[in-house]
């Protein structure tokens, strides 16, 4: 049976902790694989601008190239809009039928898992990982959500500091991959 993360987020822009979580997953949980999905825009955050579509995503080639175990979906991007999980989701039980999907997040989004669309059917589907985030005290998971915890690697890195650095001049080395941490300063992204 496949064992298969998936991850989603804005990844705006992708950093060691989104890469720490999934690397944690694949190992704690005897992944196969972990698909990194960066949404076209959050139901939470729906005034927030994000960076285009298709620059997260080259940041996050950028940040996982040559890696065989990860890899990245624009189908969120594509599809455009609000994306909702439970989407993306059925997409993934329709292509894995007969395995087992893990949904990774942070411990800042368990409060907001039964806000999520179709939170139910959604929970039918996927089984929720909890990756520790220093900072976020580890709300109470929804009692009928199959949820585990991992130790992970915690570390307090946020796509929120690091546009917030670059925006006042301050170094993003070691927060993000260098090609990563190159590729925003030659974009002049977050600026
Ligand atoms: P922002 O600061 O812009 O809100 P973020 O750093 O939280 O962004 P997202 O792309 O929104 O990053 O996060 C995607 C997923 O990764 C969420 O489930 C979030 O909880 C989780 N996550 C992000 N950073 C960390 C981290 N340092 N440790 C654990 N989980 C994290």
């Amino acid at each position: 049976m496949q064992r298969i993360g998936l991850f989603g987020g804005s990844f705006d822009p992708v950093h060691l902790g989104h890469l720490l979580v999934a690397q944690a997953a694949l190992e704690e949980l005897e992944l196969e694989k972990v698909f990194f999905i960066p949404a076209a825009q959050s139901p939470f955050k729906p005034d927030r601008t994000l960076a285009p579509g298709a620059e997260r995503l080259k940041l996050l080639r950028l940040a996982l190239s040559g890696q065989t175990l990860y890899e990245i979906d624009g189908q969120e991007i594509d599809r455009g809009g609000v994306s909702y999980t439970i989407d993306t989701v059925r997409a993934y039980a329709r292509r894995f039928a007969g395995g087992e999907l893990f949904y990774l997040v942070g411990a800042d989004q368990v409060g907001q898992l039964p806000k999520w669309r179709e939170a139910n059917d959604l929970a039918g589907l996927v089984e929720f990982v909890i990756i520790p985030r220093p900072g976020q005290a580890g709300a109470h998971p929804p009692a009928n959500f199959r949820i585990r915890s991992l130790m992970g690697f915690p570390l307090g890195v946020s796509s929120s500091q690091i546009r917030e650095r670059v925006r006042t001049g301050r170094s993003i080395e070691f927060l993000v991959g260098p090609a990563v941490a190159e590729a925003i300063c030659n974009n002049r992204l977050y600026l």
